[in-house]
């Protein structure tokens, strides 16, 4: 009985002995894995490209999910010197959700830091609360490079003259002081992007631009040029807008046509097949023609960097004129106007199937189904200027394809709203239709392309 006591005394110790070095080695282990957690915040900052402008906001975040930040520091350093951008330690009070992830900004007013222009390097640190390195946490750090440039690029104009019609295109050679991620002539809201590579300097860049049929004579016109860290320099042209009167025609639409033309649109997404059949005609005259203009000038924004063409542009041989660039044609139904819509091509017209010839050398970019211009080709002629061919019966080119000058791309027909066999010939230059008519004039070319073109080729001394 007495020995039992005793075993029980005993057994009653190594479980007291026992669960206490549990709690001891359990609390050493919480301590390690939780308070003395060895990981790292991370830090990640939003920087696109290195350089910085006079003015810069950095948006950053820290992120530690065992023990959460407790304090953020962010430094520039240039020519030895740092300036402290961030310092900032968190209350101990939070929640584990708020402690584990911060966001930051980093305000870099490089004028009032007395930085100047050239590289800068900025540090950026985090520590956690972690008990680990003797209570000071763990650390990340993160170095940038970074570019500081505070002056706008500034533009030379190097071409005189700048005479553009409205629907009309013009040509502006200019040169740049630095490099740019941007740069082009603006239109009153349209933009005209610069190719560089013509001319042995790299800086001198060549604009086609063009003022839309409906743009006005009174247009703001400059040439504009962002540089890599955002500083935008702008630059003023002599030009003289030229008003144009264009043609006006009614279109009478009657239920035969109606008739005819109706069926070969069924299939198109969203015709409204329910409706009257002037809403249908509405439908594919506004609506899809709309769409149609939108889907044609959508490369205008991805033209080749090269300049693939040279001379005036070829016109459909042996061809009539049936419609003008810009005609303003007013649709009348039941002694009504139903709609208004601006032709913003040439139709011309020949033989049934004649064959159509590649206006100028360029790089076939689009062959297939455009809604109301039936079947379609595409050439990028470079830097911004193509041509379209529509209504074709065939097609005898391949997207990608390089063409000469009067090589026969395909053959002229009536696909998609067409009333009879034409070739529908249009120029579009970035985002806007211009006038073929231009193009086909030897004597507007040399004026206004070639001249400018050899001038600014000697003028930089380019072979
Ligand atoms: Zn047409």
């Amino acid at each position: 009985m007495r020995s039992g006591k005793k075993e029980r005394g005993k057994n009653f110790k190594y479980l007291l002995l026992t669960i206490l070095s549990v709690l001891v080695v359990g609390a050493a282990v919480w301590l390690l894995i939780v308070k003395f957690e060895g990981g790292p915040p991370s830090i990640t900052l939003e920087i696109k490209d290195p350089y910085i402008s006079a003015e810069e906001k950095i948006q950053g975040r820290a992120t530690d999910e065992k023990s959460g930040i407790r304090k953020l520091w962010a430094a520039v350093i240039q020519d030895g010197k740092e300036s402290v951008l961030l310092e900032k330690t968190f209350e101990s009070g939070e929640t584990a959700e708020q402690a584990a992830q911060k966001l930051f900004t980093i305000n870099m007013d490089t004028r009032k830091l007395g930085l100047s222009d050239g590289k800068a390097l900025l540090r950026v640190s985090a520590r956690d609360r972690s008990w680990g390195n003797w209570f000071s946490g763990n650390r990340a750090y993160i170095e940038k490079e970074l570019v500081i440039d505070t002056s706008a690029p500034q533009v030379e104009v190097l071409t005189g003259q700048h005479n553009v019609s409205q629907g009309g295109a013009g040509l502006i050679i200019y040169k740049l002081s630095e490099e740019c991620g941007k740069q082009g002539v603006s239109v009153n809201g349209h933009f005209f992007k610069g190719y560089s590579g013509y001319f042995e300097d790299p800086d001198i860049y060549i604009a086609f631009f063009g003022l839309a049929y409906d743009q006005q004579t009174d247009a703001d016109m400059y040439v504009e040029a962002v540089d890599l860290a955002g500083n935008t320099g702008r630059r003023g042209f002599y030009h003289h807008l030229r008003n144009r009167r264009f043609n006006a025609e009614t279109l009478t639409i009657s239920d035969r046509l109606l008739d005819r033309i109706l069926p070969g649109f069924r299939s198109v997404s969203g015709f409204p097949k329910d409706k009257p059949p002037v809403e249908q005609f509405l439908f594919i005259n506004k609506d899809l023609r709309r769409k149609n203009n939108e889907a044609i000038l959508s490369s205008g924004k991805n033209s080749d960097n090269g300049f693939h063409w040279s001379g005036a542009f070829a016109r459909l041989p042996n061809s009539a004129r049936k419609a003008g660039f810009a005609d303003h044609r007013t649709y009348v139904y039941d002694g009504e106007v139903i709609d208004k819509e601006v032709h913003l091509g040439i139709d011309l017209a020949s033989v049934r199937h004649a064959p159509v010839p590649a206006a100028n050398s360029g790089r076939v970019d689009f062959v297939g189904q455009v809604g109301i211009y039936g079947n379609v080709v595409t050439i990028d002629h470079g830097f911004g200027l193509f041509s379209v061919y529509a209504h074709l019966s065939r097609t005898g080119v391949k997207e990608g394809q390089m063409v000469e000058k009067s090589e026969i791309i395909g053959h002229t027909g009536s696909t998609g709203l067409a009333a009879g066999d034409h070739l529908h010939y249009g120029m579009f230059i970035n985002d806007i239709f211009v006038n073929p008519v231009e193009w086909w004039d030897p004597s507007w070319i040399e004026n206004n392309v070639s001249a400018k073109l050899r001038g600014v080729k000697e003028m930089a001394g380019d072979e």
